[in-house]
């Protein structure tokens, strides 16, 4: 198959989302007052509504109404003032009423927008002449580095509920071909679920995994939802079809299924983009199918030839007056968004002087965000950027630190008491305990010295010894500072600063 940057160079691929988050927050389930958990033993949280029972009544949960609303709002959406519940009917084991209640033509959620920031390797993905958006208007603007911002509309955001979970054992990967038993779990069964759909404006692999964990940092920092993929509490299907450029009409999309991490959400789309070239340029035509991606392979598999929404006979629910939601409750809604992860990034930026990507990746997790906030407290201004230094590229390794202990660690990084390799070391030291850094550091005797005048006699020991590295650095050789900066530390135990050591040898040889 050729590669993913040649075909795009021919073909266009036109991308759309599918993605179903349960909201994990909420205590009971859609239509009952059954209690939500994953940890329960199987079939225990069960009632006579979500086993569809005959002359059960559904009862929709506010909450889960709340959630959605507010899922729409912070994704640019209409939030739609009437609207009902349909049924879409289909016979299998894990919906017992034969039926999901879902929503009809008009969701809660209808015409909303996410803006994607695409920037390093992933922005090259897109054909550097593409200048405008799929909505036809926006103007995709390119840096100079190539990152470009494109705004991709989402159609909609309804309402739903989960199915049950079933387990087959017995067969190949867990699923049901070749299994010998199947097991049904309706504790998940009635979960609320919302299911956003995007229009089909994604054109890359990467603009389609940035959709996808924009979405995520957003729900989470909403908190409706854990927005587990590995877990199954959000999960993504993606519809993928080819044509040439320039041709307007859309071409045949076939559906993805099974994708369960960022990567596999974007390998998978890679693949089968260049899947479908092969095909269309081999004079092959591509079949609307559900495809199943196979990550240890590699590669899709047809699971299913795709039904039509006419085979699932949508109609309203009888049982389930039509919604008018008012303003009040939207309203209600909107006061309980917090600070969405992109205005909490251009703060970050414009009252903290933050580096954009430090801040955006703060800012995308709201543990991780409040953790940073925390530990800015009392700290003093200069400070604060090695804070956000260290978050970053230092405390993903540990899992226990404190807020109080990275920015101990940042202080002393910041009047350069400690060098990075020994804040790693300290980290380490203090992770899982109520330890001081500062003491551990007095402890260990790594404090550096940073006064120059102690400093100076080593280096003018080390010079006087070095004579043939001096002369390599006045021959042009400037790398050399390297090999006496080691010298020095040596002479002086690692107690002096190697970046002061640095600074006195470069003013002495430039003297
Ligand atoms: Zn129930």
């Amino acid at each position: 198959m050729r590669k993913l940057e040649d075909v795009l160079k021919d073909w266009e691929a036109v991308i759309g989302l599918e993605v179903h988050t349960e909201l994990t927050a909420l205590d009971t389930k859609m239509f009952c007052n059954c209690r939500l958990s994953h940890d329960d033993p199987p079939n225990t949280n069960v009632c006579p509504v979500c086993l569809g029972m005959p002359g059960a009544l559904p009862v929709p949960n506010r909450k889960a109404i709340q959630s959605i609303v507010m899922a729409g709002l912070a994704t640019n959406c209409q939030i739609m003032k009437h609207s009902m519940f349909y049924r879409k009917h289909y016979f299998y084991p894990d919906m017992a009423k034969n039926f999901q209640t879902t929503q009809g033509p008009v969701a809660f959620c209808m015409h909303g927008h996410l803006d994607l920031e695409v920037e390093g390797a992933g922005a090259a993905e897109r054909p550097l002449w593409e200048d405008v958006a799929a909505d036809g208007e926006t103007p995709i603007a390119r840096a100079e580095d190539g990152s470009y911002t494109v705004p991709i509309r989402i159609l909609r955001i309804h309402m739903e509920e989960d199915a049950a979970k079933m387990v087959h054992s017995g067969g190949e990967e867990g699923r049901i071909t070749g299994a010998s038993e199947s097991f049904i779990d309706y504790n998940r069964c009635g979960t609320p679920l919302i299911e956003l759909v995007t229009e089909p404006d994604l054109r890359t692999p990467e603009e389609a995994r940035l959709f996808m964990e924009k979405l995520q940092q957003t729900f989470k920092t909403l908190g409706i939802s854990d927005c587990s993929l590995e877990n199954g509490s959000m999960r993504c299907d993606g519809n993928i079809s080819l044509r040439r450029r320039g041709e307007t009409r859309l071409g045949t999309k076939a559906e993805m299924k099974n994708i369960n991490s960022f990567k596999s959400l974007h390998d998978a789309l890679e693949y089968e983009i260049c899947r479908q070239a092969e095909v269309l340029e081999e004079g092959g035509i591509i079949y609307q199918e559900t495809r199943h991606w196979e990550p240890s392979r590699r590669r899709t598999v047809v699971m299913r030839v795709k039904e039509t929404a006419d085979d699932y006979r949508l109609f309203p629910d009888p049982d389930l007056a039509p919604f008018d939601l008012t303003d009040d409750f939207i309203e209600e809604a909107r006061a309980r968004i917090p600070e969405l992860p992109d205005a909490k990034a251009a703060r970050y930026v414009a009252e903290l002087g933050l580096k954009r990507a430090d801040a955006r990746q703060i800012a995308g997790d709201p543990a991780v965000a409040s953790f940073f906030e925390e530990a800015l407290e009392g700290a003093p201004a200069k400070v604060v950027a090695t804070i956000a230094n260290v978050m970053v590229n230092l405390a993903p390794s540990f899992d226990a630190l404190t807020p109080a202990q990275v920015r101990g660690v940042a202080g002393l990084l910041a009047e350069d008491a400690i060098t990075f390799a020994q804040a790693r070391e300290v980290l380490e030291a203090v992770n899982g305990t109520d330890e001081d850094p500062e003491r551990v550091v007095d402890e260990r005797g790594m404090r550096q010295v940073t006064d120059t005048a102690a400093l100076e006699p080593i280096v003018d020991e080390v010079l006087a010894r070095c004579t043939d590295q001096v002369q390599q650095y006045h021959d042009g050789n400037k790398k050399v500072v390297g090999y006496l900066v080691g010298q020095c530390m040596k002479a002086s135990h690692g107690t002096g600063n190697p970046k002061l050591f640095n600074k006195l040898l470069t003013a002495r040889l430039e003297a």
